[in-house]
């Protein structure tokens, strides 16, 4: 199917509450444009190198996710115009977004990102972890960027049982941190998990945001779901 056709074919099984992202990393400005002119206004990238340079040459509307890991020293590139840091994996990240969010005078939108598979190689913390840094004083001196949420990769599996629990425990921890840190703020309110191999056990288990990238621009030549 072509790019068009998967991005309705997607949008139509989601149904009206949960975002796709469209994962454009690794392909050219012209494919994305493509899903562009398809009507995709968010597409999430996960090197600061290949998403300035694809801000610079698409239109100014597109919402631009970021949904890798992040090193510290190139969050400067992004933070003028990034709308959503999905994978925040440390409090040392979260201060140097907070420090570049008030160089810019704007709020950085982020998600905590969790550690929910098996494998090792993956980022995120754990519950202790993040309860830990958002009891502390400083978390709540920072006041350049907005915790709107969760994020999680599930183990890269066929076992499918699995997948649905690692989903349901991104779910889980998402409502004791909102019940914990964020009852009062609407903004505290996304889940994003679910990529091409698994969302739809991501939908039935809550997700709000899916990031799908091989099911609509095919398969990548290089770069791996980790990095
Ligand atoms: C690459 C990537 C995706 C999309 O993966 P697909 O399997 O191609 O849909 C989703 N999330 C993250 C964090 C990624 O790096």
């Amino acid at each position: 199917m072509d790019v068009a056709g998967s991005i309705s074919k997607i949008k139509e099984q989601l149904g009206e509450n949960i975002r796709l992202v469209a994962v454009s990393k690794t392909k050219p400005i012209q494919e994305i444009q493509v899903a562009y002119d398809a009507g995709q206004r968010v597409f999430g990238e996960n090197k600061a190198r290949e998403l300035v340079e694809k801000y610079g040459n698409l239109p100014a509307d597109v919402e631009w996710h970021f949904i890798g890991h992040l090193q510290s020293n190139k969050v400067k590139y992004i933070a003028p115009f990034v709308a959503l840091i999905h994978s925040v994996d440390s409090f040392k990240l979260l201060k140097t977004i907070n420090q570049e969010g008030k160089k810019n005078t704007r709020k950085i939108k982020c998600l905590l990102q969790f550690h929910i598979a098996e494998e090792e190689s993956k980022f995120g913390f754990t519950l202790t972890e993040a309860v830990a840094m958002l009891s502390s004083p400083d978390f709540s001196d920072l006041a350049f960027v907005e915790i709107c949420g969760v994020m999680g990769m599930a183990t890269n599996t066929g076992n499918r049982a699995q997948v649905r629990k690692e989903f349901k425990m991104l779910k889980n921890i998402f409502l004791e941190i909102k019940g914990e840190f964020f009852g009062r703020q609407d903004s505290f309110s996304e889940i994003s998990m679910g990529m091409s191999g698994d969302y739809e056990i991501a939908a039935e288990e809550g997700s709000t945001m899916v990031r799908i990238g091989s099911l609509i621009f095919g398969e990548r030549e290089y770069g791996s779901r980790e990095s």
